[in-house]
């Protein structure tokens, strides 16, 4: 199984660039992100409480994280290894990571990410905002999202450095080579070949 977590600020692209990886290594692909936004479209009690929350650009609880992380994992039991995105966003969840591998009898690959100047995340979350319709991509939002990242999520990735599992990508450039950089990490340092 490849398990592997796509690091990196809101705005990196690491949605963009799951997609392409999920495609190319048959994975699961888990975006807390994603699953979050569900929930709220879908107008649930949780829903309105997960908004409340995500729309002034902090975080959710781990105990939410976890839960829908699992049952997502339940409902696909089949599958060549996971790809997370958005997650982990603190140590703790970075903790709960390595409980969750372990409950799975698999390995973890390690972290993969993305790196981009922040005066550039900026500019792209805002062009991002006008399309998206994300409540939390709109300027005030952005500069708080980027406050959580630096105080909660950069330290994850001494975390992973570490313990030799954290591998950085330049995030800048065309989809297709910052895409070709992701796969180079995977193959040189996966046993997969
Ligand atoms: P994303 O799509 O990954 O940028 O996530 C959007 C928002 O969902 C974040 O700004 C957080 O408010 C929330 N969120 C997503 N993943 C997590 C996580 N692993 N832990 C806590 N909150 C999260």
């Amino acid at each position: 199984m490849l398990n592997i977590a796509l690091f990196g600020p809101p705005g990196a692209g690491k949605g963009t660039q799951s997609e392409r990886l999920i495609a190319k290594y048959g994975l699961l692909y888990i975006s807390t992100g994603d699953i979050l936004r569900k929930e709220i479209a879908s107008g649930s009690h949780l829903g309105q409480e997960i908004n409340r929350i995500t729309s002034q650009g902090h975080f959710v609880s781990d105990e939410l994280i976890m839960r829908i992380i699992r049952k997502t994992i339940d409902e696909n039991p089949h599958v060549n290894g996971i790809l997370f995105d958005g997650f982990p966003r603190t140590i703790s969840q970075a903790i709960l990571l390595e409980e969750l591998i372990g409950d799975l009898h698999t390995r973890f690959f390690g972290v993969l990410s993305l790196e981009v100047p922040r005066e550039e995340l900026i500019k792209r979350l805002i062009n991002r905002g006008k399309v998206s319709g994300r409540s939390d991509d709109r300027e005030d939002v952005i500069l708080e999202r980027l406050r959580e990242y630096e105080s909660k999520t950069l330290p994850v990735a001494g975390y992973f450095q570490e313990k030799g599992f954290y591998y950085p990508v330049d995030g800048t450039g065309s989809l297709e080579e910052i895409f070709n950089r992701l796969v180079e990490q995977i193959d040189k340092h996966s046993n997969l070949q």
